[in-house]
Protein backbone atom coordinates (compact mmCIF):
# COMPACT_ATOMS: atom_id res chain seq x y z
CA UNK A 1 0.00 0.00 0.00
CA UNK A 2 1.18 3.32 -0.80
CA UNK A 3 -0.20 6.98 -1.31
CA UNK A 4 2.55 7.01 -4.39
CA UNK A 5 0.69 6.34 -7.91
CA UNK A 6 3.00 3.01 -8.33
CA UNK A 7 2.44 1.03 -11.35
CA UNK A 8 2.34 -2.53 -9.69
CA UNK A 9 5.37 -3.75 -12.30
CA UNK A 10 7.56 -0.81 -11.29
CA UNK A 11 11.45 -1.94 -11.24
CA UNK A 12 11.61 0.39 -8.52
CA UNK A 13 8.49 -0.53 -6.19
CA UNK A 14 8.73 -0.64 -2.43
CA UNK A 15 10.50 -3.62 -2.25
CA UNK A 16 13.44 -2.55 -4.10
CA UNK A 17 14.12 1.46 -2.86
CA UNK A 18 17.98 1.45 -4.44
CA UNK A 19 20.01 4.55 -3.26
CA UNK A 20 21.92 6.76 -6.03
CA UNK A 21 22.98 10.66 -5.79
CA UNK A 22 21.76 12.91 -8.63
CA UNK A 23 21.61 16.76 -9.69
CA UNK A 24 18.11 18.22 -11.05
CA UNK A 25 18.24 20.36 -13.88
CA UNK A 26 21.64 22.42 -14.28
CA UNK A 27 22.13 22.56 -11.09
CA UNK A 28 26.08 21.99 -9.43
CA UNK A 29 24.13 20.42 -6.28
CA UNK A 30 24.27 16.56 -5.73
CA UNK A 31 21.82 15.19 -3.69
CA UNK A 32 21.23 11.31 -2.16
CA UNK A 33 17.91 10.09 -3.55
CA UNK A 34 16.00 6.92 -3.28
CA UNK A 35 14.76 6.22 -6.16
CA UNK A 36 10.38 5.05 -6.29
CA UNK A 37 8.53 4.61 -9.23
CA UNK A 38 8.99 7.02 -11.63
CA UNK A 39 10.48 9.33 -8.95
CA UNK A 40 13.81 9.84 -7.10
CA UNK A 41 12.84 10.83 -3.38
CA UNK A 42 15.34 13.60 -2.36
CA UNK A 43 16.05 12.34 0.88
CA UNK A 44 18.27 15.02 2.42
CA UNK A 45 15.53 17.19 1.95
CA UNK A 46 12.61 14.69 3.44
CA UNK A 47 14.93 14.34 6.38
CA UNK A 48 15.69 17.25 7.28
CA UNK A 49 12.18 18.70 7.02
CA UNK A 50 10.64 15.47 9.34
CA UNK A 51 14.02 15.98 11.70
CA UNK A 52 15.28 12.67 10.87
CA UNK A 53 17.90 11.67 13.47
CA UNK A 54 19.91 9.95 10.51
CA UNK A 55 19.76 13.83 8.11
CA UNK A 56 23.82 14.25 9.06
CA UNK A 57 24.40 11.40 7.40
CA UNK A 58 23.17 12.71 4.31
CA UNK A 59 24.58 15.72 3.03
CA UNK A 60 27.79 15.29 1.20
CA UNK A 61 26.52 14.23 -1.53
CA UNK A 62 27.74 11.17 -1.78
CA UNK A 63 26.71 7.69 0.24
CA UNK A 64 29.95 7.01 1.95
CA UNK A 65 28.69 8.76 5.41
CA UNK A 66 25.47 6.61 5.34
CA UNK A 67 27.39 3.75 3.85
CA UNK A 68 30.16 4.02 6.95
CA UNK A 69 27.04 4.20 9.52
CA UNK A 70 27.04 0.31 9.37
CA UNK A 71 23.84 -1.77 8.76
CA UNK A 72 21.55 -0.65 12.13
CA UNK A 73 21.34 2.88 10.14
CA UNK A 74 21.02 1.34 6.88
CA UNK A 75 17.88 -0.59 8.12
CA UNK A 76 16.76 2.67 10.17
CA UNK A 77 16.59 4.74 7.41
CA UNK A 78 15.10 2.16 4.94
CA UNK A 79 12.49 1.74 7.45
CA UNK A 80 11.75 5.32 7.71
CA UNK A 81 12.04 5.77 3.82
CA UNK A 82 8.94 3.18 3.18
CA UNK A 83 6.94 4.59 6.12
CA UNK A 84 6.89 7.79 4.45
CA UNK A 85 6.49 6.61 1.18
CA UNK A 86 3.08 4.48 2.68
CA UNK A 87 1.30 6.45 5.32
CA UNK A 88 -1.33 8.58 3.89
CA UNK A 89 -0.34 11.31 6.43
CA UNK A 90 3.06 12.10 4.46
CA UNK A 91 1.91 12.62 1.65
CA UNK A 92 1.43 15.96 1.56
CA UNK A 93 5.21 16.38 3.17
CA UNK A 94 7.34 14.26 1.58
CA UNK A 95 5.30 14.43 -1.76
CA UNK A 96 7.01 17.47 -1.94
CA UNK A 97 10.28 15.98 -2.28
CA UNK A 98 9.45 13.79 -4.93
CA UNK A 99 11.49 14.34 -8.63
CA UNK A 100 11.00 12.92 -11.67
CA UNK A 101 13.18 10.54 -12.28
CA UNK A 102 13.18 12.12 -16.26
CA UNK A 103 14.45 15.44 -14.76
CA UNK A 104 17.42 14.18 -13.47
CA UNK A 105 21.22 13.60 -13.77
CA UNK A 106 22.71 10.57 -12.04
CA UNK A 107 25.94 10.70 -10.72
CA UNK A 108 28.14 8.32 -9.08
CA UNK A 109 26.60 7.30 -5.89
CA UNK A 110 29.90 6.80 -4.32
CA UNK A 111 33.14 7.68 -4.15
CA UNK A 112 34.91 4.73 -4.63
CA UNK A 113 37.94 3.78 -2.08
CA UNK A 114 39.16 0.38 -3.45
CA UNK A 115 38.51 -1.86 -6.84
CA UNK A 116 38.48 -5.17 -7.14
CA UNK A 117 37.28 -7.17 -9.83
CA UNK A 118 36.94 -11.45 -9.20
CA UNK A 119 36.73 -13.87 -12.12
CA UNK A 120 33.89 -16.30 -10.64
CA UNK A 121 31.93 -17.84 -13.36
CA UNK A 122 33.02 -21.61 -14.00
CA UNK A 123 32.07 -21.02 -17.61
CA UNK A 124 33.59 -18.03 -18.51
CA UNK A 125 36.57 -19.35 -17.07
CA UNK A 126 36.39 -22.30 -18.95
CA UNK A 127 35.35 -20.45 -22.24
CA UNK A 128 38.10 -17.80 -21.72
CA UNK A 129 40.71 -20.44 -21.40
CA UNK A 130 39.44 -22.21 -24.80
CA UNK A 131 39.67 -19.19 -26.64
CA UNK A 132 42.76 -18.34 -25.83
CA UNK A 133 44.61 -20.79 -25.07
CA UNK A 134 43.01 -23.96 -27.26
CA UNK A 135 39.97 -25.92 -27.35
CA UNK A 136 41.68 -28.55 -25.02
CA UNK A 137 42.48 -25.78 -22.75
CA UNK A 138 41.54 -26.54 -18.55
CA UNK A 139 40.50 -24.77 -15.92
CA UNK A 140 43.46 -23.08 -14.09
CA UNK A 141 44.78 -25.24 -11.74
CA UNK A 142 43.85 -23.16 -8.43
CA UNK A 143 40.50 -21.96 -10.02
CA UNK A 144 37.93 -24.01 -7.90
CA UNK A 145 40.71 -23.61 -4.78
CA UNK A 146 40.93 -19.43 -4.67
CA UNK A 147 38.63 -16.93 -5.73
CA UNK A 148 40.88 -15.52 -8.72
CA UNK A 149 40.58 -12.06 -8.61
CA UNK A 150 42.84 -8.57 -9.12
CA UNK A 151 43.23 -4.78 -7.85
CA UNK A 152 41.68 -2.62 -10.61
CA UNK A 153 41.86 1.09 -10.98
CA UNK A 154 39.41 2.99 -8.59
CA UNK A 155 39.66 6.58 -9.94
CA UNK A 156 38.24 5.58 -13.60
CA UNK A 157 34.80 3.96 -12.32
CA UNK A 158 32.11 5.99 -13.50
CA UNK A 159 28.80 5.97 -13.46
CA UNK A 160 26.54 4.93 -16.35
CA UNK A 161 26.08 7.10 -19.51
CA UNK A 162 29.55 8.17 -19.32
CA UNK A 163 31.38 8.16 -22.74
CA UNK A 164 33.97 5.30 -22.95
CA UNK A 165 36.82 6.32 -24.64
CA UNK A 166 38.76 3.66 -26.89
CA UNK A 167 41.84 3.24 -25.51
CA UNK A 168 45.28 3.31 -27.46
CA UNK A 169 47.91 0.78 -25.98
CA UNK A 170 50.21 -1.93 -27.13
CA UNK A 171 48.36 -4.44 -29.08
CA UNK A 172 49.11 -7.80 -29.76
CA UNK A 173 46.77 -10.40 -31.17
CA UNK A 174 47.69 -12.06 -34.55
CA UNK A 175 50.05 -14.24 -33.14
CA UNK A 176 51.96 -14.50 -36.49
CA UNK A 177 52.70 -10.40 -35.84
CA UNK A 178 54.77 -8.72 -33.07
CA UNK A 179 52.88 -6.26 -31.11
CA UNK A 180 52.14 -2.89 -32.09
CA UNK A 181 50.62 0.52 -30.72
CA UNK A 182 47.63 2.24 -31.46
CA UNK A 183 43.63 1.95 -30.59
CA UNK A 184 42.42 -1.12 -29.78
CA UNK A 185 41.05 -3.35 -32.16
CA UNK A 186 39.61 -6.03 -29.87
CA UNK A 187 37.21 -3.74 -26.78
CA UNK A 188 34.95 -5.78 -25.24
CA UNK A 189 32.93 -5.86 -21.87
CA UNK A 190 32.43 -7.79 -19.18
CA UNK A 191 28.95 -8.10 -17.61
CA UNK A 192 28.95 -8.14 -14.13
CA UNK A 193 27.69 -7.93 -10.37
CA UNK A 194 29.22 -5.29 -8.03
CA UNK A 195 29.24 -5.26 -4.18
CA UNK A 196 29.70 -1.61 -2.13
CA UNK A 197 31.27 -2.15 1.04
CA UNK A 198 29.98 0.46 3.56
CA UNK A 199 31.58 -1.04 7.01
CA UNK A 200 35.38 -0.98 6.96
CA UNK A 201 37.48 -3.21 8.83
CA UNK A 202 40.87 -3.33 10.65
CA UNK A 203 44.14 -4.06 8.87
CA UNK A 204 45.31 -7.25 10.34
CA UNK A 205 41.76 -8.93 11.14
CA UNK A 206 40.23 -11.02 8.35
CA UNK A 207 36.42 -10.80 7.58
CA UNK A 208 34.29 -14.13 8.52
CA UNK A 209 32.14 -15.41 5.27
CA UNK A 210 29.65 -15.10 8.02
CA UNK A 211 29.89 -11.12 8.57
CA UNK A 212 28.91 -10.45 4.69
CA UNK A 213 25.53 -8.86 5.57
CA UNK A 214 27.22 -6.66 8.23
CA UNK A 215 29.79 -5.15 5.75
CA UNK A 216 28.16 -4.89 2.49
CA UNK A 217 25.79 -1.87 1.83
CA UNK A 218 24.21 -2.95 -1.63
CA UNK A 219 24.64 -4.09 -5.35
CA UNK A 220 24.73 -2.61 -8.55
CA UNK A 221 25.75 -3.74 -12.25
CA UNK A 222 29.08 -3.07 -13.51
CA UNK A 223 30.35 -2.95 -17.09
CA UNK A 224 34.05 -4.02 -16.98
CA UNK A 225 35.68 -2.55 -20.36
CA UNK A 226 38.18 -4.79 -21.37
CA UNK A 227 40.57 -4.33 -24.23
CA UNK A 228 41.26 -8.13 -24.99
CA UNK A 229 44.33 -6.82 -27.34
CA UNK A 230 45.94 -4.71 -24.83
CA UNK A 231 45.10 -7.29 -21.93
CA UNK A 232 46.43 -10.39 -23.22
CA UNK A 233 49.87 -8.95 -24.29
CA UNK A 234 50.46 -7.31 -21.20
CA UNK A 235 49.08 -10.04 -18.73
CA UNK A 236 52.19 -11.83 -19.29
CA UNK A 237 53.14 -13.08 -16.13
CA UNK A 238 51.23 -10.57 -14.23
CA UNK A 239 47.01 -9.98 -14.03
CA UNK A 240 45.04 -7.43 -16.00
CA UNK A 241 46.33 -3.76 -16.26
CA UNK A 242 45.92 -0.72 -18.98
CA UNK A 243 43.56 -3.86 -20.55
CA UNK A 244 40.91 -3.01 -18.29
CA UNK A 245 42.06 0.49 -16.03
CA UNK A 246 40.60 3.37 -18.89
CA UNK A 247 37.25 2.69 -17.21
CA UNK A 248 34.83 0.71 -15.37
CA UNK A 249 31.07 1.78 -15.88
CA UNK A 250 28.63 1.14 -12.67
CA UNK A 251 25.01 1.65 -12.58
CA UNK A 252 23.85 4.90 -11.10
CA UNK A 253 21.54 2.89 -8.11
CA UNK A 254 22.74 0.80 -5.53
CA UNK A 255 19.98 -1.76 -4.65
CA UNK A 256 20.36 -2.59 -0.87
CA UNK A 257 21.33 -6.29 0.08
CA UNK A 258 17.83 -6.18 2.18
CA UNK A 259 15.94 -5.95 -1.12
CA UNK A 260 17.72 -9.15 -2.70
CA UNK A 261 15.92 -11.30 0.25
CA UNK A 262 13.93 -13.44 -2.37
CA UNK A 263 16.72 -13.67 -4.60
CA UNK A 264 18.68 -15.84 -2.52
CA UNK A 265 19.65 -19.22 -3.76
CA UNK A 266 22.00 -21.60 -2.73
CA UNK A 267 25.35 -21.42 -5.01
CA UNK A 268 26.04 -24.19 -7.75
CA UNK A 269 27.60 -27.02 -5.78
CA UNK A 270 31.39 -26.57 -5.09
CA UNK A 271 33.87 -29.64 -5.66
CA UNK A 272 36.60 -29.82 -4.24
CA UNK A 273 35.13 -28.59 -0.71
CA UNK A 274 36.84 -24.91 -0.20
CA UNK A 275 38.99 -23.76 2.55
CA UNK A 276 37.84 -23.58 5.96
CA UNK A 277 37.27 -19.81 5.96
CA UNK A 278 35.36 -19.73 2.69
CA UNK A 279 32.53 -21.78 3.91
CA UNK A 280 29.41 -20.30 5.21
CA UNK A 281 25.96 -21.84 6.59
CA UNK A 282 23.94 -19.11 4.96
CA UNK A 283 23.09 -19.14 1.26
CA UNK A 284 24.50 -16.01 -0.37
CA UNK A 285 23.86 -17.21 -4.80
CA UNK A 286 21.83 -14.23 -6.20
CA UNK A 287 18.74 -15.36 -8.76
CA UNK A 288 19.74 -12.21 -10.84
CA UNK A 289 18.76 -11.62 -14.04
CA UNK A 290 21.12 -9.97 -16.51
CA UNK A 291 20.12 -8.53 -19.85
CA UNK A 292 23.28 -7.41 -22.16
CA UNK A 293 22.00 -5.11 -25.40
CA UNK A 294 24.49 -3.80 -28.04
CA UNK A 295 22.63 -0.51 -29.90
CA UNK A 296 19.39 -1.88 -28.72
CA UNK A 297 19.47 -5.77 -29.56
CA UNK A 298 19.17 -8.09 -26.83
CA UNK A 299 22.76 -9.82 -27.00
CA UNK A 300 22.72 -12.17 -23.97
CA UNK A 301 21.15 -13.30 -20.93
CA UNK A 302 23.69 -14.20 -18.43
CA UNK A 303 22.27 -15.82 -15.09
CA UNK A 304 24.05 -14.88 -11.73
CA UNK A 305 22.75 -17.94 -9.99
CA UNK A 306 25.28 -19.87 -11.74
CA UNK A 307 28.30 -18.14 -10.19
CA UNK A 308 30.55 -20.47 -8.69
CA UNK A 309 32.12 -18.21 -6.24
CA UNK A 310 29.89 -15.97 -4.29
CA UNK A 311 30.07 -12.56 -3.13
CA UNK A 312 30.06 -13.56 0.89
CA UNK A 313 33.62 -15.68 0.12
CA UNK A 314 34.83 -13.20 -2.49
CA UNK A 315 34.78 -10.49 1.01
CA UNK A 316 36.13 -13.47 3.36
CA UNK A 317 39.05 -13.90 0.43
CA UNK A 318 39.66 -10.47 -0.16
CA UNK A 319 40.62 -9.85 3.82
CA UNK A 320 41.82 -13.55 4.42
CA UNK A 321 45.46 -11.97 4.67
CA UNK A 322 44.78 -9.32 6.54
CA UNK A 323 44.07 -6.26 4.09
CA UNK A 324 41.15 -4.34 5.42
CA UNK A 325 38.06 -3.01 4.09
CA UNK A 326 37.29 0.83 3.74
CA UNK A 327 33.47 2.50 3.02
CA UNK A 328 33.20 2.50 -0.55
CA UNK A 329 35.42 -0.30 -1.84
CA UNK A 330 33.48 -2.21 -4.71
CA UNK A 331 34.51 -5.22 -5.60
CA UNK A 332 32.71 -7.02 -8.90
CA UNK A 333 31.72 -10.36 -9.70
CA UNK A 334 33.53 -10.87 -12.77
CA UNK A 335 31.86 -11.78 -16.28
CA UNK A 336 28.71 -13.80 -15.58
CA UNK A 337 28.30 -16.30 -18.13
CA UNK A 338 26.11 -19.06 -18.25
CA UNK A 339 26.16 -22.62 -19.64
CA UNK A 340 24.52 -21.59 -22.56
CA UNK A 341 25.51 -19.66 -25.67
CA UNK A 342 22.96 -16.76 -25.17
CA UNK A 343 24.30 -16.43 -21.76
CA UNK A 344 27.78 -15.33 -22.59
CA UNK A 345 28.79 -12.09 -20.46
CA UNK A 346 31.35 -10.74 -22.95
CA UNK A 347 31.50 -10.37 -26.60
CA UNK A 348 35.12 -12.57 -26.41
CA UNK A 349 33.08 -15.21 -25.83
CA UNK A 350 29.88 -14.22 -28.15
CA UNK A 351 32.08 -14.12 -31.55
CA UNK A 352 34.70 -16.71 -30.13
CA UNK A 353 37.56 -14.58 -29.66
CA UNK A 354 36.21 -12.71 -32.88
CA UNK A 355 36.67 -15.98 -35.06
CA UNK A 356 32.58 -16.48 -35.32
CA UNK A 357 30.95 -12.96 -35.64
CA UNK A 358 27.61 -13.00 -34.03
CA UNK A 359 24.41 -11.00 -35.31
CA UNK A 360 22.47 -8.37 -34.17
CA UNK A 361 18.72 -8.13 -35.27
CA UNK A 362 18.67 -6.93 -38.87
CA UNK A 363 21.83 -8.77 -40.15
CA UNK A 364 24.80 -6.39 -38.67
CA UNK A 365 27.31 -8.21 -37.30
CA UNK A 366 29.71 -7.74 -34.97
CA UNK A 367 33.26 -9.46 -33.14
CA UNK A 368 34.07 -6.94 -30.98
CA UNK A 369 32.87 -3.12 -30.16
CA UNK A 370 33.36 -0.13 -33.02
CA UNK A 371 33.37 3.94 -32.35
CA UNK A 372 29.61 4.82 -31.67
CA UNK A 373 28.61 1.37 -30.08
CA UNK A 374 25.83 1.74 -27.17
CA UNK A 375 26.24 -1.20 -24.57
CA UNK A 376 23.28 -1.05 -21.81
CA UNK A 377 23.48 -4.00 -19.29
CA UNK A 378 20.34 -4.50 -16.99
CA UNK A 379 19.24 -6.92 -14.65
CA UNK A 380 16.22 -7.75 -12.31
CA UNK A 381 15.28 -10.51 -9.62
CA UNK A 382 12.91 -11.55 -7.63
CA UNK A 383 10.77 -9.48 -4.97
CA UNK A 384 7.67 -10.44 -2.93
CA UNK A 385 4.72 -11.84 -4.32
CA UNK A 386 6.27 -12.49 -7.27
CA UNK A 387 7.34 -8.98 -8.41
CA UNK A 388 10.71 -8.16 -9.97
CA UNK A 389 13.51 -5.95 -8.33
CA UNK A 390 14.59 -3.72 -11.18
CA UNK A 391 18.33 -2.63 -11.06
CA UNK A 392 19.10 0.65 -12.85
CA UNK A 393 21.07 0.27 -16.50
CA UNK A 394 24.53 0.52 -16.78
CA UNK A 395 24.98 2.34 -20.06
CA UNK A 396 28.28 3.50 -22.01
CA UNK A 397 28.91 4.15 -25.86
CA UNK A 398 32.68 3.99 -27.37
CA UNK A 399 33.94 7.25 -28.77
CA UNK A 400 36.51 7.19 -30.97
CA UNK A 401 40.63 7.74 -29.70
MN1 LIG B 1 36.09 -8.41 -15.25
Amino acid sequence: MTWLDLAEDSPFGLDNLPYGVFSRGGEPARRVGVAVGEHVLDLPAAAEEAAAPFAGLLGSGVLNPLLAAGPATWREVRAQVREWLTEPRYADQIGAHLVPLAEITNHLPFEVADYVDFYSSEQHAINAGRILGGEDARLPRNWKSVPIGYHGRAGTVVVSGTPVVRPSGQRWWDRAAGPSFGPSERLDVEAEVGFVVGTGSAMGTPVPVGDFAEHVFGVCLVNDWSARDLQIWESQPLGPFLGKSFATSVSPWIVPLDALEHARVPQPPQDPEPFAYLRGAEPWGLDLALEVRLNGHLVASPPFATQYWTAAQQLAHLTVNGASLRTGDLYASGTVTGPERHQRGSLLELSWGGREPFELAGGETRTFLEDGDEVVISASAPGSGGRRIGFGDVRGRVVPH
